[in-house]
């Protein structure tokens, strides 16, 4: 089997499944050349359909560059050599020309000394040119030979490789929630190779973990001038624009998404949140069952359901779909906290404060649910007082009624026996 063949490439992209399947080779495009059957679907090299080949083809490619770098190579060692060679016959020619040792002078006669003294005084003069021109153009050569190799950016590819270690090592400290550590590396990254459009779009959903919506925009901003299309990046860029509660845009930005790749789930889920805080629920109802139709055991939109028709005031249809969206999800505290609010404008506040329980149980920090809880613990306090309060009343009464009834039996009974 060709090695070609065997080259399994997963896509660069995480939310891709597949394997590369196709590459890009023109010279000017600034996409990424590697693409997954989903990065073809995208279309972004459609500019260049023409340049877009198998990966059996890039293989080629690389061997044929490593053949024509060994011709380079071999070429410019050729030229080294002829340099050299010229050098060392220069250099003996002036030895032997010039440099006479005293036990082979003592062996010449006269008139040979006559010569060779002659040559000698003439050295300075002689060989003054030759140092000056050679040192000149030597110097030339190697000013030459060091401006090619800055062209040739000999480094980068090292510096690359550098700059994608360390993107990587600071998105599995992202994936660890250690956002503040994985930023520093991020940045060095990005410091190498600004135009890393995961190195960006990881700082950005690194931001946007701490909280920095404004900042995660601009990087996400960042991203999408590499990739106009690049999805995470829209989501994040409609996520924080929901954070700070831009609800308009945010819709705007999730509909831009939704138009580029219809299957990504983050952008329904976004702009159902939005809808939902703007209360249109009926609006936010038609995405969740279009979702739901697709996949019924979505938890996520089962809860979404839920927490719209309790805002529609349907309490028992809602806390039906919190009953199944915790079938398939029991660790999201929120799903609780909607059975919470249910029970609790159903006045059925015992069970409320268990469910209130159950989503402290998962988020004990979440400062709104200890709030609601808080707030009706002391409504039932107080509803215990106004109902002992009646019941004292109302004892008070019957007592009262039968001191009363007591007396006009005794009253009576004194009438009758008299
Ligand atoms: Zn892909
Ligand atoms: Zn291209």
């Amino acid at each position: 089997m060709n090695k070609a063949d065997e080259l399994m490439i997963q896509c660069w992209n995480p939310d891709h499944k597949g394997c590369v399947q196709q590459v890009c080779f023109n010279l000017f495009c600034q996409k990424r050349r590697l693409q997954c059957l989903q990065c073809i679907k995208n279309q972004q090299h459609s500019s260049h359909l023409s340049d877009q080949h198998q990966i059996k083809d890039m293989m080629d490619y690389i061997q044929q560059v490593q053949l024509k770098c060994d011709e380079i190579v071999s070429m410019l060692s050729s030229y080294a050599r002829l340099i050299e060679d010229e050098f060392t016959k220069l250099k003996q020619g002036i030895l032997q020309k010039y440099q006479m040792p005293i036990n082979r002078l003592m062996q010449l006669n006269n008139s040979q000394i006559n010569i060779a003294f002659d040559t000698m005084l003439k050295f300075q003069e002689s060989t003054k040119e030759i140092k000056f021109n050679i040192e000149k153009q030597s110097n030339e050569f190697i000013k030459e030979l060091k401006k090619k190799q800055t062209e040739l950016k000999l480094e980068e590819l090292n510096q690359l490789y550098e700059a994608e270690q360390l993107y990587q090592q600071g998105d599995n400290l992202r994936k660890s929630n250690k956002c503040n550590e994985a930023l520093q590396l991020l940045d060095k990254s990005i410091a190498i190779n600004p135009n890393n459009l995961l190195a960006l779009d990881c700082k950005s959903s690194c931001l946007r973990k701490l909280s920095q919506f404004k900042e995660a925009i601009i990087w996400a901003d960042k991203a999408l001038l590499l990739d106009p299309k690049h999805s995470h990046s829209i989501y994040i860029k409609a996520r924080c624009l929901y954070c700070q509660q831009n609800y308009a845009e945010a819709i705007q930005w999730t509909d831009e998404g939704l138009a580029i790749d219809p299957e990504y789930k983050n952008f329904n889920d976004t702009k159902v949140n939005c809808l939902i805080s703007i209360e249109k629920y009926n609006e936010a109802m038609v995405i969740i069952d279009k979702v739901l139709s697709i996949k019924a055991e979505d938890a996520k939109f089962l809860k979404l359901k839920g927490q719209s028709l309790m805002n529609l005031k349907k309490y028992d249809e809602a806390l039906s779909f919190c009953d199944k969206a915790l079938k398939y999800d029991s660790s999201d505290e929120m799903i609780y906290f909607i059975k919470a609010e249910c029970l609790k404008n159903q006045k059925k506040y015992e069970q409320a404060i268990v469910c209130y329980n159950k989503a402290l149980q998962i988020y004990p920090q979440d400062q709104s649910i200890i709030n609601k809880k808080g707030i009706l613990l002391n409504q039932e306090k107080l509803n215990v007082k106004i109902f002992f309060k009646k019941k004292i009343n109302e004892s008070q009464i019957i007592f009262l009624r039968i001191i009363f009834f007591l007396f006009l039996f005794q009253f009576n009974l004194h009438l009758i026996l008299q």
